[in-house]
């Protein structure tokens, strides 16, 4: 490890910033809120004392430049808003370590690096307020959908741009954001894992292959109403029968793929105990690192549904939700942070993400992108009982700046 990397420091910064932000019932660092300013101007501070420029892009996120001999620059993001009742790492670990890994490469090349280094502290990457995720890193990738978030509001009918309004935003520009990665070279996100994979092989650290793709729909069954007392079993158009049918059917879907399928909700009509259901609308939620199997399990999904509805004599059809491809992070860097690991704490695990992260952006904007998981505690996040052990998150620290280095040394190698 480098003498001037302190990842105890790391953990007393993090430890400092729950005090500021939380409350007995968890962080509460929203973003565009009075807290979540708190929390960003306490990152300035600490920031201050080096030989940095900070501002804010279009989009509200934070960029913090040390200057190196080129222009070409190494990323290093994080996102410091939470969710209410949230976890005291989730996001902010990765800002506060790269807090950590520019002082220590600031120390190393006396405040010249040979490329340039930046922290980027992502914009309501929550989504808590409005229920749009990644809006800050979206904006920059040049993916976000204006018309779709103009019309977004909070619980108490205020909208996303008004929002934004109060935080010196002007929502018509955001994505000029995109400017900031002109010359970003490479991309590293460090995260908990909030799951529980890296706990059940019981090791400190995972590379992170990439983040799931996403198939969100919804399925509708329509059969028809009948007294539940008079109508004989076989004359029946139960359409919660059919719809019963899938849930099996999606388990052994992921099974056979190696993916993950969730049937998250069910509602049927009239929905009363004396009658056949009519109606019953179930979700279907399929996600998959490769998009070939993740294309076969929603194929597969359709086929049978079509065949239960056939079974009951009832009629089906689909309306999708939300999609999203999966989104694979670059070779070379995932060697890279396997390095780090294996350097740090010996055996390695690969894995996928599934929930989305700022990285899934950056990678969908082109950037070189891999990110590194610390183990989660109980396997739980977006929870006031998120934790990771203290011996991990040191761990975590030394790796990612051992994967910060290496990937320094990378652009450099790929710019000759
Ligand atoms: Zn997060």
């Amino acid at each position: 490890m480098n003498p001037s990397l302190n990842p105890k420091r790391t953990i007393a910064e993090l430890k400092e910033l729950r005090a500021l932000t939380g409350d007995e019932n968890g962080a509460q660092r929203v973003a565009f809120t009075p807290t979540w300013i708190a929390a960003r101007n306490w990152l300035k501070k600490k920031l201050s004392e080096l030989p940095v420029e900070i501002h804010t892009d279009a989009a509200g996120n934070l960029w913090t430049t040390l200057r190196g001999e080129s222009e070409k620059s190494l990323l290093i993001g994080g996102h410091i808003d939470s969710v209410p009742n949230g976890g005291w790492l989730d996001g902010c670990l990765n800002i506060v370590a790269g807090v950590e890994i520019l002082r220590r490469i600031n120390s190393q090349y006396n405040g010249k690096p040979p490329i340039t280094i930046r922290l980027v502290d992502w914009a309501d990457e929550e989504g808590a307020r409005f229920g749009k995720s990644l809006f800050g890193s979206s904006a920059c990738s040049g993916n976000l959908n204006l018309d779709e978030a103009r019309g977004l509001k909070d619980k108490n009918g205020i909208t996303l741009p008004d929002a934004l309004k109060e935080v010196d935003v002007d929502f018509e520009r955001v994505k000029d954001s995109g400017q900031e990665l002109k010359n970003a070279a490479a991309y590293l996100e460090l995260h908990i894992e909030q799951g529980p994979v890296l706990l059940d092989l019981d090791l400190p650290l995972g590379a992170v292959l990439g983040t799931f793709g996403v198939e969100r729909h919804a399925i509708t069954f329509h059969g028809q109403a009948a007294h539940s007392g008079s109508t004989p079993m076989k004359r029946r158009k139960d359409a919660f029968l059919a719809a019963a049918k899938m849930s099996p059917f999606v388990y052994q879907l992921a099974e056979r793929f190696g993916g993950v399928c969730t049937i998250g909700s069910c509602t049927t009509k009239p929905g009363i105990v004396t009658s056949v259901v009519e109606e019953c609308r179930i979700t279907l939620d399929q996600r998959h690192l490769d998009s070939v199997a993740l294309a076969k399990m929603l194929a597969e999904a359709k086929a049978a549904s079509e065949k239960f509805a056939k079974e009951g004599n009832v009629k089906v059809s689909w309306e999708r939700l939300w999609q999203i491809e999966p989104v694979l992070f670059d070779k070379n860097l995932i060697q890279l942070c396997a390095d780090s690991i294996s350097e740090t704490c010996g055996k390695v695990h690969r894995l996928p993400s599934g929930p989305l992260h700022d990285a899934a952006e950056v990678a969908r904007a082109g950037v070189p992108t891999v990110m590194m998981f610390a183990q989660s505690l109980h396997g739980i996040s977006h929870n006031k009982i998120e934790d990771t052990k203290e011996e991990h998150l040191e761990l975590c620290v030394t790796a990612f700046d051992k994967l910060a280095e290496k990937t320094m040394n990378w652009i450099q190698a790929n710019a000759k």
